[in-house]
């Protein structure tokens, strides 16, 4: 695998790169490798201040004063210049976190058309106005909240910031955005982009850094107004807490333990392979992996044997071959937190079909892994593994499937193979997520709500709802009265 070695990644504040005031940069090495990738610079706590004083003067300046039609023309722009340099963000996004260069493209091609949902969605800001009888009038401004406070994880670098600036950017706020320390490099390459497009400085800064040292100073910095974070169910309960100083508006993505409910009824030649992909898809590395499959009692052997027998021919490998459709894992730490709960599984009485002990190499590979006998009150069906392991559950009947999918301190997806329509609209209403899928895999769209019931989280990315999310509603009250009110007699 050939090594991007070229260039160092610095800060990026008030429209330019920019040196870490303490001079940190860090080795990154390719996961699925070993080998060196580059070097990152890590902000500190001055290097948020002086990225929030950008923001700041962002929003007090030019970027203030940008029109809502000049914001979604930059918007366009922006996601044109993505696509003139996709190949190299895809390849670094592949080589960064080690998934396959095929998912890193489908991810990139998401990340343009969010950028263009939200310019065109720029259309829908409007207050309204309404006569309130005698001789007022009311009407209601909507203004950008503010400087927002962003934090992404490591799973799809460019992808989730492009969930969190397109919107916050669509409304007129400014941003300081915190990518996972491991994986800022697409990130800072589109706000080098953005720049070239004609984002004023400021509107964009970027501070790649530790989580509970960065990321804790930029939550609780007073000059932040909003908070989108997207990470883990526990690091969302801290973020929580240093949001209430200074009560600043939050939004938190957070995990998932996402059932996929297979019926007798369906067709299992779309049910499997979707399946088989609704978990391994990014190595299983997604919040919304389903990975609890909850089977109907009679299918529940056949199905098993199947699954596996599809999840065995996964093309795992190469992240930069184009044939590849599994990666590595983010990092061996993360391979042996994986590894741990497969154990878990073991101890506590599941079967392991598929997969199960770690690949050798230097990369971080795991490959993929089906538990069956698993029951749902085992650590492995209750605790996000975040891993390419599957847990395969049965169940007897549709009230049974339905109190096992709620049976999870979780609500972010759930997928249900069915070929009766009338269940699938029937589940949709009981079971407990964000989303439903009904005989169809796929989750995020760019202008379709994305977010989670539960402990996965509150607010919702990618829709118009998004966009609320990043405006204060301002009531105007006026008289059109001759007379004085003067409501004392004074
Ligand atoms: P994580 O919570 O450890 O880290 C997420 C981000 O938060 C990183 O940038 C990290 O540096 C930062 N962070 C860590 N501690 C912090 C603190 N005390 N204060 C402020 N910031 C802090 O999560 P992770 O392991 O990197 O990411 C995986 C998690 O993200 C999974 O739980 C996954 O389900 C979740 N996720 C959710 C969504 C969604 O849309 N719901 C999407 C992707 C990932």
């Amino acid at each position: 695998m050939a090594i991007a070695t070229e260039r160092d990644y610095l800060l990026f504040i008030n429209g330019e790169a920019a040196e870490p005031a303490d001079g940190e940069l860090r080795e990154l090495t390719e996961p699925a490798s070993g080998e060196p990738l580059g070097k990152v610079a890590l902000a500190g706590e001055r290097d948020v201040g002086r990225a929030v004083e950008a923001a700041r003067a962002a929003l007090d300046g030019d970027w203030g004063k940008t029109p809502p039609t000049e914001r979604s023309r930059l918007l366009h722009a922006l996601a044109d210049a993505i696509v003139a340099n996709r190949k190299e963000l895809a390849e670094l996004e592949a080589r960064n976190v080690g998934k396959a260069i095929s998912s890193a493209k489908a991810e990139l091609n998401q990340a343009v058309e969010n950028f263009r949902f939200m310019a065109s969605a720029i259309a829908s800001i409007a207050g309204r106005s309404n006569p309130l009888g005698g001789s007022l009038l009311f009407y209601s401004l909507k203004e950008p909240v503010g400087v927002a406070g962003q934090i992404v994880p490591w799973n799809y670098p460019l992808m989730m910031a492009t969930w969190k600036l397109s919107p916050a950017l669509a409304a007129g706020c400014s941003v300081v955005l915190k990518p996972d320390e491991a994986t800022p490099l697409t990130t800072l390459r589109v706000a080098e982009l953005a720049t070239e497009v004609g984002f004023p400085p400021g509107a964009i800064n970027i501070v790649p850094g530790g989580g509970p040292t960065t990321g804790a100073y930029l939550v609780s910095h007073p000059g932040v107004d909003k908070i989108a974070f997207t990470g883990s169910t526990a690091t969302g309960a801290e973020v929580m807490k240093l949001a209430s100083n200074g009560i600043k508006r939050l939004t938190l993505e957070l995990g998932g333990k996402s059932p996929n409910l297979v019926f007798a009824d369906a067709d299992l030649d779309d049910a499997i392979p979707s399946s088989v992909w609704s978990i391994y898809y990014s190595a299983g590395q997604s919040c919304e992996a389903r990975s609890r499959v909850l089977v109907e009692k009679p299918l529940y052997d056949d199905f098993v044997s199947r699954f596996s027998d599809s999840a065995q021919r996964i093309k795992v490998g190469d992240p930069l071959d184009p044939e590849t459709q599994m990666g590595s894992l983010i990092s061996q730490n993360h391979r042996e937190r994986v590894h741990g709960f497969v154990e878990k599984g073991r101890e506590e009485g599941a079967e392991v079909v598929l997969g199960g002990e770690p690949t050798d190499g230097n990369g971080a590979f795991y490959p993929p892994t089906v538990l069956a006998k698993v029951d749902n009150a085992m650590t492995v069906a209750q605790e996000e593994i975040f891993g390419p392991v599957v847990t395969v559950i049965p169940f007897e009947d549709e009230k049974d499937a339905v109190r096992i999918a709620n049976d999870v301190r979780y609500g972010l997806m759930a997928t249900i193979w069915t070929g009766d329509p009338a269940r699938g609209h029937r589940l949709a209403r009981r079971i407990k997520s964000g989303l439903i899928g009904i005989n169809m895999p796929y989750t995020a769209f760019p202008g379709i709500p994305f977010g989670g019931y539960k402990q996965s989280g509150f607010g919702r990315e990618l829709g118009l709802d998004t966009l609320e999310d990043y405006l204060e509603t301002k009531s105007v009250l006026v008289s059109t009265s001759p007379k004085p009110f003067n409501p004392f007699q004074l």
